[in-house]
């Protein structure tokens, strides 16, 4: 028998994979799947930074290169944070990592550890709990409320704070509810954690700049005050449409900078070469493709907005960013992960029922908008075929 670590039995799962597998495997049968489950872009990484990309293999630029990635990648980040931000982030507290879950990892084992409390959102990415689960800390879900716009309530985060929290986890704008947390709100909380100068912060901004209506993502780094224990999480793979590429970066305070670099050492190494260049390309090259597919996304979210609002017993509130709806389905009589998989059995829509997101998730949906608005009408009158022959 084989003695491994009792961590691996706490791992848990990502089910947008587990749905892709299947609708993939449906579609393999001759079934017209139309796949609103997995979050990623529909679109392609744009020409030239796939280009930026082959110039570097073609120059040569095929070892290894330091654990925290090239220099001007980091500087390229850098400017790229003054640019979204106005805040000014040495390259020196810049780490390149392949992709965003890599920081989450980083950030969650480095305070995790049995004893200690991590807080995370509820609903919200299903790795933060995973990963947390993993260490053997006591994973806290922070409510996310649809009453409250599925913003983070600064209040009610602070009042599960205990003398054990060692992270917060924060994430707006938000997988799966599309919220995004108030300014207001924000300063409300980060005024608050300033009795708790022992927690550590990570924000996990990768849709910072998806976001419709004007409606502005506040960045944690507008904080100096909290500057000395703030993570911030980021990439490429939304952005620019390269969630295969395997490309992130994050911002560590000085004092944790030497930990995540040591970690890169022992797992990974560096980020491959190439696609570092085509980092940088996507930071300073054109960015109208990205201006092209925000549009786009836009007009899919009032479309599924519009649509779902049609139908029997569901409810949707817009989203204000990121490019996912995650509609109220309570009024239907379903349970949430019954109804995603008999819509994907039956109907050939795949989606995520809402408690694959957290013990807040039932009673919802989660719909990626990143397909075409032919798809998304042709889903919608799937699922309203489907409930009025089911109801
Ligand atoms: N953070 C959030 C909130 C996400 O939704 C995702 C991907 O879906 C990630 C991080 C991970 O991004 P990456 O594919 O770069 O690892």
């Amino acid at each position: 028998m084989l003695h491994t670590n009792p961590a691996f039995d706490r791992i848990g799962e990502e089910n947008a994979f587990a749905v892709l597998a299947r609708a993939t495997a449906l579609a393999h049968q001759g079934r017209d799947i139309i796949n609103l489950g997995i979050g990623q872009p529909d679109f392609h990484t744009p020409e030239h930074i796939v280009e930026a990309a082959i110039k570097a293999l073609r120059d040569g630029h095929h070892g290894y290169t330091p654990a925290t990635g090239i220099l001007p990648a980091r500087e390229a980040v850098s400017r790229r944070t003054l640019l979204t931000t106005g805040v000014e982030v040495s390259p020196d507290n810049i780490m390149i990592l392949p992709g965003g879950k890599p920081t989450m990892y980083a950030a969650i084992v480095m305070f995790g550890e049995p004893g200690a409390e991590i807080l995370y959102p509820d609903p919200g990415f299903p790795i933060y709990r995973s990963m947390i689960e993993f260490t053997g800390a006591k994973p806290v879900p922070v409510p996310i409320r649809e009453e409250n716009g599925f913003a983070f309530s600064a209040d009610e985060t602070l009042s599960l704070v205990t003398p054990k929290t060692r992270l917060l986890i924060l994430n707006s704008p938000a997988n799966p509810t599309g919220g995004i947390t108030p300014r207001e709100e924000i300063e409300k909380l980060v005024a608050g954690l300033a009795r708790y100068p022992d927690v550590a912060i990570m924000s996990d901004e990768i849709y910072e700049v998806m976001t419709y209506d004007g409606e502005e993502a506040t960045s944690l780094l507008k904080f100096p005050e909290i500057r000395d224990r703030l993570i911030v999480l980021n990439g490429w793979s939304k952005t620019w449409a390269m969630t295969g590429w395997r490309l992130g970066w994050s911002i560590w305070p000085d004092q944790l900078y030497d930990k995540v670099r040591k970690l890169a050492v022992n797992c990974w190494s560096c980020v491959n070469a190439p696609a570092q260049f085509a980092g940088i390309a996507a930071i300073d090259g054109p960015q109208d493709e990205v201006d092209k597919m925000m549009r786009a996304f836009d007009a899919r979210r009032k479309l599924v907005v519009e649509g779902l609002n049609g139908l029997e017993g569901i409810s949707c509130r817009t989203p204000k960013g990121a490019f996912y709806a995650f509609p109220n389905i309570s009024r239907t009589g379903w349970k949430a992960k019954k109804l995603a998989s008999a819509l994907l059995e039956e109907a050939g829509v795949a989606l995520i029922g809402g408690p694959d997101f957290g013990i807040l998730g039932e009673g919802y949906i989660r719909l990626s908008y990143a397909n075409s608005e032919e798809n998304i009408l042709r889903a919608i009158s799937r699922m309203a075929e489907f409930l009025s022959e089911a109801g």
